[in-house]
């Protein structure tokens, strides 16, 4: 196992603190990304808040969802969201797994998160729904096995979001800050939908649209990156640790 750059690593706490920073995520969700070097290789940190992820929690896993070196505690009971996506998707690069509070509610209505501005165009036509009682029956909700996370992967399909019905959403991304860009903007989408959905029929993008806006903002993920970034130099207590 080819051990990943100092930098890759660093990115990935990066990472960590920004979700928490921007209320993605909280004690809970998590954020990993493949290895650079290995295709077949995924890094996620050990089972930690986000928050307090340091490069040491971060380990190498293969697709099974094994760690592949001693890793500095336990791994996430569902870090099979990551491996099993990671086998399905070789597009996907990065993947965000949230419980953020605004898109709960879409997930148990059935409701599609549809992108309501420009900025969540990578929602195209809409997100996808898992159902995690059509794999498993009545069960904790976790996605804590291989087969779980199959489904959970099928369910989403060449989507960028899938829901989880009474859980959280997964969303996905072709690098690191694209994931965590859409991860953000899910939420404050989920947010914007549900409070126009109040006020009256609800005029979305097209898909066309869509698709037009999400090229134009992957041009333009390095600036949000660089302020949310920012933002946690200047909160004591939030600041990454290297
Ligand atoms: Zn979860």
């Amino acid at each position: 196992m080819k051990a990943p750059a100092a930098a890759v690593v660093q990115e990935l706490v990066l990472a960590n603190h920004i979700l928490h920073a921007q209320g993605v995520v909280d004690g809970f969700g998590h954020v990993s990304r493949r290895h650079p070097d290995n295709a077949s290789h995924f890094l996620l940190s050990r089972s930690r808040a986000p928050a307090l992820v340091e490069a040491a929690d971060i380990g190498v896993y293969d697709l099974e969802g094994r760690p592949l070196a001693q890793v500095n505690g336990a791994p996430y009971l569902e870090r099979f969201i990551h491996s099993e996506i990671y086998r399905a998707r070789p597009d996907v690069m990065a993947i965000v797994h949230s419980h953020s509070a605004s898109v709960i509610p879409f997930g148990v209505t059935g409701q599609r998160l549809r992108p309501i501005f420009h900025m969540a165009g990578f929602l195209g036509s809409g997100s996808a729904h898992f159902e995690i009682r059509d794999a498993v029956g009545d069960s904790d909700l976790l996605v804590s096995t291989p087969a779980l996370g199959r489904a959970l992967a099928t369910s989403l399909g060449a989507c960028s979001c899938a829901l989880m019905r009474g859980h959280g959403s997964t969303v996905v991304g072709h690098s690191l800050q694209q994931a965590v860009f859409r991860a953000v903007y899910t939420e404050v989408n989920a947010r914007m939908q549900a409070t126009a959905m109040a006020l009256g029929p609800v005029t979305y993008l097209s898909p066309n649209e869509a698709e037009r806006a999400a090229t134009a903002n992957d041009g333009q993920i390095g600036r949000t990156w660089a302020l949310w970034a920012h933002a946690l130099k200047q909160t004591p207590g939030q600041g990454c640790s290297g």
